[in-house]
């Protein structure tokens, strides 16, 4: 039965697959390094929101080469707003991993990807299928939600992951793996929607389980899991000249290596600070962040930072959280 699923569904893909800047169809990308890149931005993040990011980042560091010559700052420039940027971070370990030790020729094996910085099991899979036609099964939310609709089943997706890796092996065409991959991550996207999905239009229709099931959209089942919330208190401080404090964010964690306005969890800097009653609020993926906007004057670059005059601040990579106190500020500024 496989390869009468797989069939219709490549025959799908060829009349209705999506055209993605990193994809080509008929087999595994020509230039790995499209999909060395096009993999790590999509980790955690959608295929639209990649887009814009894709197209700027190719323009800037179009080769595995030039990208291997640059540093954390020059990459975190193309890299804001994206979010989880410890994956940049990894990008460019990796990049002078394949430069310094492999001549620039990417690796083609899951012992030899996994060397490399920030590729998992997910990664390791999506990367050799789509760069080299390996019949590796990539297993991504798209693919869950089909899978467990296509076999009705119905417990938690954290109990049954091998289950659905097993299903999604076995439906894997052997031939064609990079079109087939694409096919069932668009099936997905576009038929098999988490909400409202459209059976009619199902490649699968006559196969599935669940097709035009009432209750299709309760499969899969998740659990929720609770967002933490968190309160801080940020600095924006200014010295004579109406530059702006900043600090370069170190350490290990999510927004290490970029730029921000000193923060704190408790509104410990700058003794003198004004509190106001405005706030910027973020969600990181299980925390919803409210800051504390705190204005102060100092001419001593403290708290390990250093002043940056406006018209140079968007030289520095800051997140999406740290844009938006930016904007803040200048509002602040402005009255
Ligand atoms: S028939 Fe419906 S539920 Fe089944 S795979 Fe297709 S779109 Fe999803």
């Amino acid at each position: 039965m496989s390869d009468t699923l797989s069939k219709l569904l490549l025959d799908w893909f060829a009349q209705n697959g999506r055209d993605l800047p990193w994809r080509v169809k008929g087999g595994a990308h020509f230039d790995p390094y499209v999909v060395f890149v096009s993999e790590i931005m999509l980790q955690q993040t959608t295929v639209q929101t990649v887009i814009p990011y894709f197209y700027r980042f190719m323009e800037r560091f179009p080769d595995i080469y030039t990208l291997a010559q640059a540093d954390e700052d020059q990459v975190y420039q193309y890299w804001q707003g994206l979010g989880y940027y410890s994956r940049a971070r990894s990008l460019l370990q990796s990049a002078k991993m394949i430069v310094g030790q492999l001549h620039g020729k990417f690796p083609q094996t899951t012992k030899e990807v996994q060397k490399l910085k920030g590729f998992g099991p997910y990664t390791i899979a999506s990367f050799l299928v789509f760069a080299f036609n390996k019949p590796e099964t990539v297993v991504d939310g798209n693919v869950i939600r089909i899978i467990c609709r296509m076999f009705d089943l119905r417990q938690p997706v954290s109990e049954i992951g091998d289950l659905i890796r097993q299903k999604a092996a076995a439906l894997t065409d052997q031939n064609n793996p990079a079109d087939y991959a694409s096919a069932i991550m668009d099936l997905g996207a576009l038929i098999c929607t988490p909400k409202k999905p459209q059976c009619m239009l199902c490649p699968w229709r006559q196969y599935c389980c669940s097709c035009n099931a009432a209750d299709v959209e309760q499969i899969p089942a998740r659990t929720k899991i609770a967002k933490k919330t968190m309160d801080a208190f940020v600095y924006i401080v200014q010295n004579a000249q109406g530059e702006y404090l900043l600090r370069k964010r170190d350490g290990k964690g999510l927004l290490s290596g970029l730029y921000e306005f000193p923060w704190s969890e408790k509104a410990d800097f700058f003794a003198h600070a004004v509190h106001t009653d405005l706030t910027v609020k973020h969600t990181f993926t299980h925390i919803q962040m409210t800051m504390h906007i705190m204005l102060a004057h100092s001419e001593q670059a403290a708290v390990q930072g250093f002043f940056v005059s406006k018209d140079k601040i968007q030289d520095y990579a800051l997140s999406t959280l740290m844009k938006k106190v930016l904007q803040k500020a200048e509002k602040i500024a402005s009255k």
